[in-house]
């Protein structure tokens, strides 16, 4: 199992570092974010070290999902909240700060003013067909 001895997630794994741990299974661990973005707001990481989704087996990230998918209901049914996002950054530009993949489980309210959502702006059809062009002859590669 990858490890990285100055990785926090990788500490939070083995016990050198405590959190307040919702579930484990024999490959993800879910926790509570120190820092909430909202009441509720929960971590969850594959035990193994993947930076990020490029670098994360397809199997492995998921194990990761299943287990998001696992907490989210059960948050949903303690704390009712209006909505709940799944977010998953990869990145300096996408603002991970810990580069242990996670997927965060966000509990929302209406209001809640949190910076995450955007607003629906139409993009120009001809740049939306290039982009697709380009990503579709990546993916003819694999
Ligand atoms: P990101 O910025 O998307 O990489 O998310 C990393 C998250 O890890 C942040 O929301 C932090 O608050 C959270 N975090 C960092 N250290 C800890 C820790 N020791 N226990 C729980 N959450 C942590």
């Amino acid at each position: 199992m990858p490890e990285e001895d100055n990785c926090i997630f990788c500490r939070i794994v083995t016990g050198d570092i405590p959190c307040h741990k919702l579930y484990e299974d024999d490959t993800t661990l879910a926790f509570m974010d120190i820092n909430p973005a909202n009441p509720g707001h929960a971590l969850v990481i594959p035990k193994s070290h993947w930076p990020d989704v490029a670098t994360i087996p397809a199997e492995a990230i998921g194990r990761v999902a299943a287990t998001a998918k696992t907490i989210a209901e059960a948050v949903i049914a303690a704390l009712a909240p209006d909505g709940l996002n799944l977010v998953q950054a990869n990145g300096r530009g996408a603002a991970q700060s810990v580069p242990h993949l996670h997927i965060h489980v966000v509990p929302r309210q209406r209001d809640d003013g949190l910076k995450l959502n955007w607003g629906l702006t139409p993009g120009e059809p001809g740049e939306i067909a290039e982009w697709a062009e380009r990503i579709r002859g990546e993916l003819n590669k694999k």
